[in-house]
């Protein structure tokens, strides 16, 4: 395997968070931000890791709040002409890929992903290089050029079924970047797959001594597992799933205690969605744990409402994102692919982190 993300090098160079704001500050911010969306035909698509406040904004001035390619598609639908998007960096490139025509904004384009940081693209294609016998499965979490080498591009939602699929053909698998869902997907289908060995700094932290522990405490709750979580996690779950999938879970499970191993900015639809149940992060400080260690994501982190009010005033270089369309057009195809797969399932493509 040729590059092994050592998560505990401090190789991040982690961004300051947004200066905290207060009440009337953030009422002036929601105020102008509702009227820039306005004025530029612009629509505000937020990812479910975000600040509750952004959440909250996507949905009163009539934009989403979801994971990323159910942001992607929702932009392509929406009549407005510019998408601003509240997540990471690859989420606003997805967006592009899939709305060529409009103008895609982000707060700030410094927000990454260990995933896809983890994953670069000229060594992941020497990667693919040394295994021409694989079909080359890519996470939503990765660059357009990590995509474009790609046969599929895949959500967690149906990575399951995908590689179901692909394996029922006698197709032996390349999966990348996170080694923990790639790892998930093969317990899952027996399929032979190959793994990537990138992770993803938020779920690599879940520890199951302090879970167990937390476990005792709460005898009572359910444990909900995004499927990026340490295998050993995983099979601590009540229920594995992306995180429109561990929203659904929380309604459904009849416990109503919820200790829930994924970013702590899901608890805002989930509660949403369950008011009556009481939920708590799981732990990610037990043994082994890094300096890093918290169930939130530095780059989720710098969506701050300042920032989407200047994304809106000054766009620009600092704010736009762009493909080129000779890029976007090899990305696109493993996204259609994907697309075209989920339809034939029914079922809608949801849940990357
Ligand atoms: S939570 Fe993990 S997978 Fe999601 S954007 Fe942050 S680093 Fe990437």
């Amino acid at each position: 395997m040729s590059d092994v993300l050592d998560l505990n090098v401090d190789v991040y160079p982690f961004p300051p968070k947004p200066a905290a704001l207060s009440p009337a500050q953030k009422q002036a911010y929601r105020d102008t931000i509702a009227a820039q969306l306005k004025q530029q035909n612009a629509v505000l698509v937020a990812h479910y890791y975000t600040d509750p406040d952004i959440q909250a904004l996507a949905e009163a001035s009539g934009g989403c709040v979801a994971d990323s390619l159910e942001m992607a598609r929702f932009g392509s639908q929406h009549p407005a002409t510019t998408l601003l998007v509240a997540g990471v960096r690859f989420m606003g490139e997805t967006a592009k890929i899939l709305n060529p025509e409009k103008r895609v904004l982000m707060p700030t384009l410094q927000a990454e992903c260990s995933l896809d940081l983890g994953c670069p693209d000229e060594a992941f294609a020497a990667f693919c290089d040394q295994h021409p016998d694989r079909t080359v499965v890519v996470y939503a979490n990765t660059s357009a050029a990590v995509k474009a080498r790609a046969d599929w591009v895949v959500t967690s939602s149906i990575a399951v079924e995908l590689v179901e699929h692909l394996d029922s053909l006698g197709q032996k698998i390349l999966w990348a970047p996170d080694r923990h869902l790639g790892n998930y997907v093969r317990k899952q289908t027996g399929a032979d797959v190959l793994c990537w060995q990138g992770a993803c700094i938020v779920h690599d932290e879940f520890k199951t001594q302090a879970l167990s522990r937390m476990k005792a405490l709460h005898p009572d709750a359910a444990i909900l597992v995004h499927p990026e979580s340490p295998q050993a996690v995983v099979e601590m779950a009540d229920a594995v799933g992306s995180t429109s999938q561990l929203i659904q879970a929380a309604q459904r499970l009849p416990q109503r205690k919820l200790i829930v191993a994924t970013d702590r900015g899901i608890f805002y639809k989930m509660q949403q969605a369950c008011p009556e149940k009481e939920l708590f992060e799981a732990p990610t400080a037990g043994e082994g744990a890094s300096c890093r260690s918290c169930a939130h994501c530095p780059w989720m982190a710098m969506n701050g409402l300042q920032a989407l009010s200047e994304a809106l005033a000054q766009g620009g270089e600092a704010h736009e994102i762009h493909v080129s369309p000779a890029l976007r057009e090899q990305a696109l195809m493993p996204l259609n692919r994907m697309l075209a797969f989920a339809a034939t399932l029914k079922k809608p493509v949801k849940g990357n982190a």
